[in-house]
């Protein structure tokens, strides 16, 4: 086991002796159940909640765009998860099985409620990401904004449109800071992710991996 093979239960006082049987461990310090074999975590499905485990890390996928309002080019970011690091707690397949994508960004806006605020916060604070208004979607969002003249980069624009950096189509290369998980595996619940497309579609093979300094440790 590593340090990051944990991953925390929960677990009903009068379910504890069902966990126990399938060897979940006892975290004194955090009163609460845990499992601690990423093989296994499957078998615990009925005391996780969510569909999608991450293990390792949070990725924070960056690409280019030009912007539509001064035409300069600007990095675009997104939260990520990627098939090295996920785990489908159905049948123990990856989020390219869940998804198509062996990639899978999510807006920053969809982050904020379902990854840890510690991640998010560090995102604010090193990417070009504000909380403004979009006249598209009537509302404000948590979305990235144009480097130089601030305008907002909109969630449609970087995820439904194919040229999109982050979508199959582009061919620009992406860059995906590993952001480390310190406190276990974390788990995603299932409807923030959509529903399987095909064929499988590979953006992996033109993403290379930098290392951050920064651990989230709070979850
Ligand atoms: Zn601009």
């Amino acid at each position: 086991m590593t340090n990051n093979d944990y991953l925390a239960l929960k677990v009903p006082f009068s379910e504890k002796d069902q966990v126990k049987k399938l060897f979940a461990h006892w975290d004194a310090g955090k009163k609460r159940w845990y499992a601690t074999n990423r093989k296994y975590y499957y078998k615990f499905r009925n005391w996780i909640p969510g569909e999608i485990v991450v293990t390792d890390f949070i990725g924070i996928i960056q690409g280019v765009v030009t912007c539509w309002k001064c035409g300069r080019q600007t990095h675009v970011s997104s939260p990520t998860i990627t098939a090295l690091n996920t785990i489908d707690i159905e049948d123990g397949g990856t989020i390219t099985d869940f998804s198509g994508f062996d990639v899978y960004s999510f807006p920053w806006e969809t982050a904020s409620v379902i990854m840890p605020q510690q991640f998010v916060e560090y995102g604010r604070r090193t990417r070009s990401i504000k909380r403004v208004f979009s006249k598209t979607e009537g509302h404000a969002y948590l979305g990235n904004v144009c480097e130089h003249c601030t305008s907002l980069q909109g969630n449609f624009f970087l995820y439904d449109e194919p040229d999109s950096p982050f979508l199959y189509e582009s061919t620009t290369p992406l860059v995906i800071e590993r952001v480390r998980l310190g406190n276990g595996d974390y788990v995603l619940p299932f409807n923030s992710i959509d529903s399987r497309i095909s064929p499988n579609t590979d953006i992996l093979s033109r993403v290379s991996f930098v290392e951050s300094n920064m651990v989230i440790a709070d979850y």
